[in-house]
């Protein structure tokens, strides 16, 4: 097994060039460089120069820039700016003890070996306020912010963001978006609580018509831990059926692999009919994992399936960013079988398709922004636990080494463990 991210070697410029231009800031130098969305996989150097992707070549000089990253390295890899789909960086906009607690944007972006990180929901029209006031100024990472349907976000104490169809202020959220242009990425709906008992078509109906009104996709959150009843689980399978059918091309389920009532699964583990309508119609599907939400037999039976995640995110809250990291949850779906392209592709141009943002981010390209992850792939014998408990084991860990956002370097923080980044490793036998 490797050391888990090494550090990279900066090399000094070589002495004797004063005078000479420079024409490079930075320069990653041998890289393993995969960008799987557009079928890269070699050997090869990118400079970068004004926070853009000047050059990709086999060979760049090390004198033509200000500051070299050795690369070479057992497992290391230069891929796209990961995004995670799915997080809650909304910290400050909800008191504590309150709703849901949320993580700083750096903390599990940049420093976390992810470039953009997309808020799903964590505020609603109430509260997002906070958003262009408070977290974007103060974030290196790129946020892109989805607005809970519901009026006060994850704020609302339960565990439901809506208890009536008129939670959902349709005005007041087309005012807004109009006053703040560019703030609203898309809408968040959270298919959990008591209303979708008895108005689960209604709501999902005005979340919907919201997201047309603003020409946002609609992401969709599915399970439901408060159903617990039979009844309330028929009316979750129900409603994520119709909700499929409601959806349009863009639009966002996620919690694909979620164990809870209303996955897309029925009970004899065949998917319902909707979800390859869906799939075709260009419908996302997101496996945010959370503290709730991967079903190892859910998603082995899935991959069998053919039935993959199009995009790999995390879910993260404060109450989860000690158990787990986006590369983590890609080293999850590593021990379901998909392969290092596959996680990679799901966390870069499928993400970046997913947010509208495919012309911006996660390709890496000459004149785009230098928004590059540094990895280390680490063989080993790691252990997972699903959300409901349950172990499965793998043979790949994650390390973010560096991350490179619009050209300015970043050091990952410690990890989500107490032993750093890696996940934990099986009991020897
Ligand atoms: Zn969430």
């Amino acid at each position: 097994m490797t050391a888990q991210g090494q550090p990279v070697t900066a090399a000094a410029r070589p002495a004797g060039l004063a005078g000479q231009e420079i024409p490079y800031d930075l320069l990653l130098k041998g890289g393993h460089v995969l960008d799987p969305g557009q079928g890269l996989n070699a050997r090869l150097d990118i400079a970068v120069a004004g926070g853009k992707i000047a050059k990709i070549a086999a060979d760049i000089p090390a004198a033509q820039a200000a500051r070299v990253l050795e690369l070479r390295g057992p497992g290391r890899h230069v891929v796209p700016g990961l995004i995670d789909v799915h997080t809650h960086v909304a910290s400050g906009a909800i008191a504590k003890g309150v709703g849901v607690g949320m993580c700083e944007a750096d903390a599990i972006g940049v420093h976390s070996g992810v470039t953009t990180v997309a808020d799903c929901g964590s505020v609603g029209i109430a509260n997002i306020g906070v958003v262009p006031a408070y977290i974007l100024p103060r974030a290196k990472t790129r946020i892109v912010t989805l607005i809970n349907a519901g009026s006060y976000g994850h704020a609302m104490p339960g565990p439901a963001d809506i208890n009536s169809p008129d939670d959902i202020s349709r005005r007041a959220i087309t005012v807004g978006a109009e006053h703040n242009p560019g703030l609203i990425g898309g809408v968040k709906l959270r298919l959990v609580g008591p209303v979708f008992q008895t108005a689960g078509e209604a709501v999902i109906s005005t979340a919907k018509a919201v997201a047309k009104d603003l020409g946002v996709p609609l992401m969709v959150h599915i399970g439901d831990a408060t159903a617990t009843d039979a009844a309330s689980a028929a009316r979750r399978e129900e409603l994520t059926r119709f909700l499929l059918e409601a959806f349009e091309p863009g639009d966002i389920l996620t919690h694909l692999c979620t164990p809870r009532p209303g996955g897309v699964l029925d009970r004899s583990g065949s998917p319902y009919p909707e979800v390859a309508e869906a799939r075709a119609n260009g419908v996302t599907l997101d496996s945010a994992i959370g503290l709730g939400n991967f079903g190892i037999e859910v998603a082995r039976r899935q991959a069998d399936l053919g039935l993959y995640p199009d995009t790999i995110s995390s879910d993260l809250t404060i109450g989860s960013q000690t158990f787990h990291s986006l590369l983590e949850c890609m080293a999850k779906f590593m021990a379901v079988g998909y392969s290092l392209p596959d996680v990679i592709k799901a966390t870069t141009a499928n993400a970046a398709r997913a947010l509208g943002l495919a012309d911006e981010i996660g390709a890496i390209a000459v004149g785009r922004d230098a928004d590059l992850s540094i990895i280390d792939v680490v063989d080993g014998d790691f252990t997972f636990t699903d959300t409901n408990g349950q172990g499965f084991t793998g043979r790949y860990g994650l390390v973010p080494v560096r991350t490179i956002k619009a050209g300015e370097e970043f050091a990952p923080g410690w990890g989500t463990h107490p032993w750093g980044w890696l996940p934990e490793s099986a009991p020897e036998e």
